[in-house]
């Protein structure tokens, strides 16, 4: 646990104990585009572990973290981890605006809306996720996974790449493989947001059209 980033949750000694047991990643940087949206990266105290771009994996709370809508905590006597599935997403570009490849980085990158459902018995776990700062602890799955992949892509082929919201994360990761690797086909990724302010990654984007001719972002 870093001693300078005590948990925002509840403390007891059974619940220090669940977090050194589950807890084995820190949050590395977070960037709030708005109060419902953050892209986070996460960095494992181990090695980040190889995936393919459009690969998921897991991060989880546990249930006793407070959560940022003032929502009920988990009774302590049935603490739990809240885990769930995300996208990785990527960085695309370095400072020098240069194409930051999947392998090149030391964290993961997560792209994530806050879902607030009152109704629901499970607890949540975006309510949580929303109260972290940089150097909190958190769960990451040790292994991503999935097989919505780059794998029958060849080349030369034209990719389309359409989602809403950040539903965006795991086509930021497939075009920048794609670009990284000499793709020569037209690659366009299509998103579907309410507002602007919902493209996280709109700078990201239209630095990269710029610099790649055969790449297009649609939103
Ligand atoms: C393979 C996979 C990849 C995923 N990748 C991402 C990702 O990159 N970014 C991301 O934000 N989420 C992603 N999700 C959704 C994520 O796993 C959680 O379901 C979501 O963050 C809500 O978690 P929760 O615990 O707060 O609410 P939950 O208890 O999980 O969900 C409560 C309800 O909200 C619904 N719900 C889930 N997500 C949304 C949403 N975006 N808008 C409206 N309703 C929703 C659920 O279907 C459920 O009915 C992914 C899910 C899967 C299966």
């Amino acid at each position: 646990m870093n001693p300078s980033n005590p948990p925002t949750g509840q403390s007891t000694p059974e619940i220090e104990e669940l977090r050194h047991k589950y807890y084995n990643a820190s949050v590395m940087d977070l960037r709030m585009p708005h109060d419902h949206l953050m892209i986070v990266r996460i960095k494992p105290d181990e090695e980040v572990p190889p995936f393919s771009g459009g690969q998921y994996t897991t991060l989880g709370l546990g249930s006793w973290e407070h959560r940022v809508d003032g929502g009920p905590l988990a009774e302590l006597e049935k603490p739990k981890l809240i885990r769930r599935a995300y996208s990785i997403s990527c960085p695309m570009l370095n400072l020098q605006g240069e194409l930051l490849a999947n392998d090149e980085i030391d964290y993961l990158e997560f792209y994530i809306t806050l879902v607030l459902r009152p109704d629901t018995d499970d607890p949540p776990l975006t309510p949580r996720l929303f109260r972290l700062k940089e150097g909190d602890r958190l769960h990451l799955g040790k292994k991503p996974v999935g097989t919505y992949t780059l794998k029958p892509v060849e080349p030369g082929n034209n990719v389309i790449f359409a989602g809403t919201g950040t539903g965006e994360a795991p086509h930021n990761s497939m075009s920048i493989e794609l670009l990284k690797r000499g793709h020569t086909g037209r690659i366009v990724s299509m998103t579907c947001v309410r507002y602007k302010g919902d493209l996280g990654y709109l700078d990201q984007q239209e630095q990269l059209q710029k610099q790649f001719s055969n790449y297009r972002y649609g939103a």
